[in-house]
């Protein structure tokens, strides 16, 4: 296959220096994938603020690409006016803008209610600086009155000034095609790349999924389910699944993926041999 396709890997910032070191292994690892970017996820509320920068540095220092998440909700337009400066001044140019989601019990105060908001916020403040991604639904945002209003929701985005979209990830690759087709046809061309979760665990899929609304079809999850605690037959099974959804996603016209590694390289690096990249 040929590598004209976008790349690229998520990570979320560690607590521990443990995992720091860890997750510096793993960059090492993919770094040879030579991906797009590395994006960096943002605790909703700021709650991840100094360690998403700190990692977001060690990336640029190491010559990467690195896409910063900034989630609003619960912000204030001064606080995300700092952070937006702060990655300029690193020479950070992609930035994946998001709502955020608060933890239960939080009360939502803060300036900005939804995604289209930081996005336009974003431009007024940068202009063109930022290559600007959203977050796009195949499986419909868990929130949305319905599938038109989150699709509506979802161009107000772009209208705002997003460049392209990352989906939440699914193992359903037709909802993503039907998601992509709906799209055009409103008039929104700008890329929507696939997230890919790789399967490392049963439970800890479900409890994603849960929260995230994305779909684990049910002869999925009965097959997970049988493997019980024997974790290597789960993640090989897993590995089949998630190649033979990336070859058809890509064969199939998208334009590229996106993977949710969770700091882990190794599941990711054989799905890249086996489809041949
Ligand atoms: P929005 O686009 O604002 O949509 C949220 C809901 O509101 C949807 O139901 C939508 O239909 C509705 N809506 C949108 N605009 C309007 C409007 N103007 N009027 C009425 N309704 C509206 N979360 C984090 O906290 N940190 C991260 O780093 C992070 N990274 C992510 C990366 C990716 C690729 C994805 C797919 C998700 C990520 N999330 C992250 C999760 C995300 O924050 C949640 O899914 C959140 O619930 C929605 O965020 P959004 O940006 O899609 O919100």
């Amino acid at each position: 296959m040929t590598r004209s396709k976008l790349i690229s890997f998520e990570f979320f910032p560690p607590q521990t220096s443990e995992g720091a070191e860890k997750l510096a292994v793993a960059r090492k690892q993919l770094a040879l994938l030579k991906p797009e970017f590395f994006s960096v996820t943002f605790g909703a509320g700021g709650s991840t603020r100094d360690r998403t920068l700190e990692t977001i540095r060690e990336i640029c220092a190491e010559g990467h690409i690195a896409a910063p998440h900034i989630s609003c909700i619960g912000s204030t337009r001064e606080n995300i006016a700092a952070l937006l400066q702060t990655y300029k001044e690193m020479g950070v140019r992609r930035i994946v803008a998001l709502r955020g989601d608060l933890p239960s019990g939080m009360a939502a105060a803060g300036e900005f209610q939804y995604a289209n908001e930081l996005v336009a916020f974003i431009r007024e403040q940068t202009g063109a600086h930022f290559h600007i991604e959203v977050a796009a639904y195949p499986e419909v945002h868990p929130q949305a009155p319905s599938p038109r209003d989150d699709l509506a929701n979802f161009k107000r985005k772009m209208d705002a000034g997003a460049n392209s979209a990352i989906t939440q990830y699914f193992y359903n690759a037709d909802a993503y095609f039907r998601f992509v087709e709906e799209c055009q046809r409103i008039g929104i061309t700008a890329p929507i790349v696939p997230g890919i979760m790789p399967i490392y665990n049963y439970a800890q899929l479900a409890r994603f999924s849960s929260v995230c609304g994305a779909e684990i079809p049910r002869w999925l999850r009965e097959r997970l389910q049988e493997f019980g605690d024997d974790l290597p037959s789960l993640r090989a099974f897993g590995m089949d699944v998630v190649t033979e959804l990336c070859d058809r996603l890509l064969q199939c016209g998208a334009p590229g993926l996106h993977f949710y590694t969770l700091n882990h390289a190794g599941a990711i690096s054989t799905i890249y041999q086996r489809l041949g990249m």
